[in-house]
């Protein structure tokens, strides 16, 4: 298989990135293809806790090592460059682009996931959608299907276009159970299911998904593989 892979970038951050590249992940995997995880820099990563480097290298079955999964760790839970600086450090910049080298080699399918959202700060300079300019990959776009998911993912989508991107899919990642009934329009779960109603008719051929809470499945089920192929 040539190349691919996925970035996954959100609309903010705290919007379920991570169930979702790990659910990507899992999917792939299922499917036996090598999967490498990456991850440029990780803020609000302290020892002891649930945090994105584990998940994603458990995910994958632990391909490379840890440190692969992430060059880059920092334990304050703010922007990366801020987080670097609390620790008397700094982002080292040109290793965001080339930590995804080792990963290239060694796999199939690369699922690299992105910090904040796709317009958050990676290093002094670099954004996040800087490095996905310059590692080529197109983009999963995760909401949180709270109230706003429409006006957030739309301006995402757009801002993403306007720079020359593709985008193979967005999920809505819901980071709570959902409370209410899908049929009452003002209740949590109402306004997550209308939400992506909305966004799949808008952003129609662009597969709309959601992961609920807890769940293993992105549902509608998405052909990664074939939407990376085609976009190559
Ligand atoms: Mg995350």
């Amino acid at each position: 298989m040539k190349h691919c892979g996925l970035f996954v970038t959100g609309t903010d951050t705290d919007v379920g990135k991570t169930a979702v590249a790990v659910a990507i992940v899992r999917q792939l995997v299922g499917a036996g293809i090598r999967v490498g995880v990456y991850k440029p820099v990780a803020s609000g990563v302290v020892a002891g806790a649930v945090n994105d480097v584990d998940q994603l290298w458990e995910a994958a079955d632990r391909p490379l090592s840890r440190e692969r999964v992430c060059p880059q760790v920092f334990a304050a839970p703010i922007a990366p460059p801020r987080a670097a600086r609390v620790a008397g450090s700094i982002v080292d910049e040109r290793l965001l682009c080339d930590g995804f080298s080792p990963w290239r080699a060694a796999s199939d399918v690369v699922v690299v996931e992105g910090a904040g959202g796709l317009f958050s700060p990676l290093g002094d300079t670099l954004l996040n959608v800087d490095l996905v300019a310059d590692l080529g990959l197109p983009l999963v776009i995760v909401d949180a299907a709270r109230l706003g998911a429409i006006g957030r993912t739309l301006a995402t989508v757009q801002a993403a276009r306007a720079r020359g991107l593709s985008i193979a899919a967005v999920v809505l990642s819901h980071t709570q159970p959902l409370v209410g009934s899908l049929a009452d329009p003002v209740s949590d779960a109402g306004i997550a299911h209308d939400s992506a109603g909305d966004l799949a008719a808008r952003l129609a051929p662009l597969p709309v998904a959601v992961l609920a809470h807890g769940a293993a499945l992105i549902e509608p089920q998405i052909d990664w593989l074939a939407i990376m192929e085609d976009r190559l």
